[in-house]
């Protein structure tokens, strides 16, 4: 397909690619906010981007709407560039979003978070957020475990144990040297905060009270062949969870 890109695209190619079928919007709900030394303020917002494009490449029928942020930071605001919303705000914009996707003609919105902090506030508003799509389906894919499991068994077969929650760490600097080679300051990738806390409790006291540089587990052996790896492993979790939803549901099409 030519155009997969929303944003990119005019109205008059929009409305041709949806009448000629593409009725799924993939949107990411992403961030504004620090990824310690080596990656810039959007990294989650350019994974968003990326995991749309490979996910709406795989599934064939799909188009990319145009990434939201900022997202829910708190945690990460000790540091310059973090800008954070509610949960009520993030609610209230993504379900504005997905309004207009279904007065555009899509059927199908797959919603998903590319960072961390934006899985519960998202679980919490998805009634109001599916009262606003109206008659589009939400594909929700909000279950961070899956997602976690799905890129520590790329990092299994590597070779690298580490299970720290993920922030700058190696996961995300390789899919950046995939996805945005130029952005990564490989000079400057650092060493963070290596264990495993409760995901409640880095969001509940703040990243700053775990590591000086912003960074959780070890970004240093990150390579953009890893990062396609792990690329692809969200992508397979992404559209295995997509087609189970499509063949659950009455009067579509299972691919
Ligand atoms: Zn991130």
């Amino acid at each position: 397909m030519q155009h997969m890109t929303m944003e990119d695209m005019t109205w008059v190619e929009l409305e041709t690619a949806i009448a000629k079928g593409s009725r799924t919007a993939i949107l990411a709900v992403a961030s504004i906010e620090q990824h310690g030394p080596a990656l810039p303020l959007n990294t989650d917002a350019i994974l968003g981007r990326g995991l749309a494009s490979a996910l709406a490449e795989e599934l064939g029928d799909a188009l990319v709407a145009p990434v939201v942020y900022p997202g829910c930071s708190d945690h990460h605001l000790a540091w310059p560039g973090t800008l954070s919303v509610t949960a009520e705000v993030l609610g209230e914009v993504v379900g504005g979003v997905v309004s207009c996707l279904s007065k555009a003609g899509f059927t199908e919105i797959i919603l998903f978070p590319s960072h961390g902090g934006n899985f519960d506030p998202l679980r919490g508003a998805l009634p109001e957020i599916r009262a606003m799509a109206a008659d589009a389906e939400i594909v929700d894919l909000l279950d961070f475990r899956a997602v976690l499991d799905a890129w520590f068994g790329v990092l299994d077969r590597h070779g690298y144990g580490d299970r720290t929650p993920p922030h700058a760490d190696i996961i995300e600097t390789s899919m950046m040297m995939c996805l945005a080679p130029d952005t990564v300051r490989s000079e400057r990738l650092e060493r963070g905060f290596v264990g495993n806390p409760e995901l409640g409790d880095l969001t509940g006291r703040g990243l700053d009270a775990f590591t000086e540089n912003g960074v959780l587990g070890d970004p240093r052996g990150a390579s953009p062949e890893l990062g396609r790896d792990l690329l692809e492993a969200w992508v397979d979790y992404a559209a295995g969870e997509i087609r189970w939803r499509r063949a659950e549901r009455p009067g579509r099409d299972s691919l």
